[in-house]
């Protein structure tokens, strides 16, 4: 960290701060040619409180050398963490996943119907919603435990990892056999749950809550990565702005963004970005073009008859569709490494 001091601040000042450093494993050095003014701050710096050095009167301005965010960081531009779940399905670097399923799990015949489906459409992992973090008490809240059990048994059906939204610490038990422990948006800072999820030591798809930035996602990443689990997976699911024709706002500049900080794979959930089904696609193909490394997206049987979210579910049929544009366009920007 650098920082600033004002003019005239003097020796005692100085050395107050330093003694308040040494205290920290921290060192004060002078930055030379700049007249007393500017000084690095040496040793680990990640545990700083940049406020707490701005509150020091005489300290006009600190800033960051080295982002507070060094597990997640890049550390060059060909370092991808790819993770592997148990039935070998990678994510990130050169592999593209599709984690497809309903909104919520409403009932087994439902979600085998829905699983089934879009595995033959090129599905890897099977999305699900057990505990749903609903706006309205009085809506839908989900099947809880009940939920999980019959996502456990549509993953034996379709042999396919799956992957389901942690509300509550109280809850982790129940997520023993799930692959991917979801963070959604409302939770993405919720730190606790981010502590537990780290010490699971299960793959964790943290998303980004409507009214974060980007640094804010990435040192919620770092609460899970710090915690000793680095298999966790970015997801922009849109943001809260001044524009509503949509749900959100898709910040399709999030992906890049995100991929040139941080190693870690980063997804992007289109369906909850933009809440009506007919801009689901458009929106999963700029997000394809734009690099990420996958889509998490809602798909229903029925969309009309859905317990929730019903508005922005596929149908089978536009599912498909847009199964097919995505090879298409990674065929066509030479993203499938592998043909
Ligand atoms: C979800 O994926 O089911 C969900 C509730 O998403 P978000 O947290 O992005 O709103
Ligand atoms: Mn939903």
């Amino acid at each position: 960290m650098i920082i600033i001091l004002n003019e005239n601040t003097s020796q005692i000042e100085i050395e107050m701060l330093g003694r308040w450093l040494e205290d920290k494993n921290l060192r004060l050095s002078l930055v030379d040619g700049f007249e007393k003014k500017v000084y690095a701050i040496i040793g680990d710096t990640a545990q700083l409180d940049i406020d707490k050095v701005c509150s020091f009167q005489f300290v006009r301005e600190a800033k960051w050398v080295i982002e507070p965010h060094k597990k997640v960081d890049k550390i060059s531009v060909d370092n991808h963490t790819v993770i592997e779940l148990e039935n070998g399905t990678k994510i990130g670097g050169d592999n593209f996943v599709m984690m497809v399923g309903p909104c919520t799990v409403e009932s087994i015949d439902q979600l085998s119907s829905v699983a089934e489906f879009v595995k033959s459409k090129g599905a890897s992992v099977i999305r699900g919603g057990a505990y749903k973090p609903r706006t309205s008490p009085y809506s839908f809240q989900g099947l809880g435990k009940e939920g999980i059990d019959l996502m456990l048994q549509v993953k034996k059906e379709t042999k396919l990892p799956i992957i389901s939204e942690l509300l509550d610490v109280r809850d982790i038990d129940n997520f023993s056999d799930v692959d991917i422990i979801q963070i959604g948006a409302r939770n993405m800072q919720n730190t606790p749950l981010l502590k537990e999820v780290a010490k699971s030591g299960k793959t964790v798809l943290l998303k980004r809550g409507w009214s974060n930035t980007i640094e804010e996602l990435l040192l919620s990443a770092e609460y899970v990565l710090s915690g000793g689990n680095s298999n966790v997976i970015l997801c922009e699911r849109g943001i809260r702005t001044f524009e509503n024709s949509l749900r959100n706002t898709l910040d399709i500049s999030a992906i890049p963004i995100l991929k040139e900080k941080t190693h870690l794979p980063v997804m992007v959930d289109p369906s909850h970005a933009v809440g009506k089904s007919k801009h689901v696609s458009s929106m999963a193909l700029a997000s394809v073009a734009a690099g990420a490394d996958g889509l998490i997206i809602e798909v229903h049987d029925e969309p009309q008859n859905a317990l929730c979210d019903g508005p922005q579910a596929l149908t089978f049929e536009e599912f498909d569709d847009l199964s097919k544009k995505i090879t298409i366009l990674r065929n066509a920007l030479k993203l499938n490494k592998n043909l």
